[in-house]
């Protein structure tokens, strides 16, 4: 893969999980403009995984390997995220291909 690719893919992970994290972020915690506390930091922390991830070239998405590569606590966060707006994601952004993502995560975490 060649590293325009990747970052093309690093964007689209990116977008895929800010969309996840404001879903859960509104229907848990009302918040509909901005994220709340929690749901920010855990923003800020996936989107630290995803920009330094050295693996973007040869994986396939982060949900593959999330498991290795969050640590214990934001591992549970975006668990919990990931599990409540996986479902929701296609309904309110059916154009968004994360099909493939999805798919594989939801046989890993076994959700
Ligand atoms: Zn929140």
């Amino acid at each position: 893969m060649n590293s325009e690719k990747a970052e093309k893919k690093r964007h689209d992970e990116l977008q895929a999980v800010t969309r996840m994290i404001e879903i859960y972020c509104r229907g848990k915690h009302g918040h509909n403009i901005s994220l709340c506390k929690d749901c920010q930091n855990l923003m800020d922390y996936a989107r630290s995984r995803i920009e330094h991830c050295p693996f973007m070239e040869s994986k396939s998405f982060c949900s593959n390997c999330i498991v290795h590569c969050y640590s214990p606590d934001m591992r549970v966060k975006i668990k919990k995220v990931m599990r409540y707006s996986g479902p929701r994601i296609m309904f309110y952004h059916p154009v968004m291909c994360i099909n493939h993502a999805l798919t594989s995560l939801t046989a890993k975490l076994k959700i």
